[in-house]
């Protein structure tokens, strides 16, 4: 699968970072701790707009407008950005519909991307060494491992990331929920879920 996009990429923005930032202090330039105030801020604002929650919240008006569902399947990207979820990680989101028989999965292998305006950025687990090696080999082992049984009789289909799509999982909406206005569904769909190692169930969950 092909990932020049960030293949080409230098250091890490982590490692160049500390080294412009040890560079400053030696020089006196860096008043103490004026620095980690500033990307506090900026990474809490990038994680206002970047955020989960608003996959969720596009997976709500899915479940409860047809028209929109198709246009999500059809072109994530632009379907995302109706309800104003656009911008950087977010140029090629790719949508993909649980069915009753057929479970998606999505990882990148090769690093860690997440279609940031729908899924924020992502988390430890994603990231680590292990999940990217094991989930495209072992899905149901490691879903399991993670809390998900996902019965034989379901595929398991699992999407790694390349330079040209961001996924998100449009998870099967809970039979329950009949009725359920639009804010009520986005309150119980987790990142988890848009990732495919959950499934979406009645427990709202509040802090995740
Ligand atoms: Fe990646």
């Amino acid at each position: 699968m092909s990932h020049q996009r960030h293949a080409k990429q230098p250091a890490s923005i982590a490692k160049r970072t500390s080294a412009l930032r040890d560079a400053l202090n030696e020089k006196g330039l860096l008043p103490e701790g004026q620095l980690d105030t500033v990307l506090d801020a900026t990474l809490a604002q990038f994680e206002e707009t970047m955020n989960w929650r608003n996959g969720a919240k596009v997976v709500a008006r899915a479940w409860t407008d047809p028209e929109y569902r198709a246009r999500l399947l059809a072109d994530g990207t632009a379907a995302c950005a109706e309800l104003g979820f656009e911008g950087p990680q977010g140029e090629y989101i790719v949508a993909l519909e649980d069915e009753p028989e057929l479970h998606h999965v999505i990882v990148c292998t090769q690093c860690s991307c997440t279609a940031w305006p729908v899924l924020g950025l992502p988390p430890d687990w994603y990231k680590s060494p292990e999940y990217r090696a094991r989930v495209a080999r072992e899905p149901r082992k490691v879903l399991h491992q993670m809390g998900l049984d996902v019965p034989e009789t379901i595929e398991i289909r699992v999407w790694d990331t390349t330079a040209e799509s961001r996924f998100i999982v449009l998870p099967l909406r809970p039979p329950a929920t009949e009725g359920w206005s639009e804010e009520q569904l986005a309150s119980i769909v987790t990142r988890e879920a848009m990732i495919g190692v959950a499934m979406v169930t009645l427990e709202a969950s509040a802090e995740k």
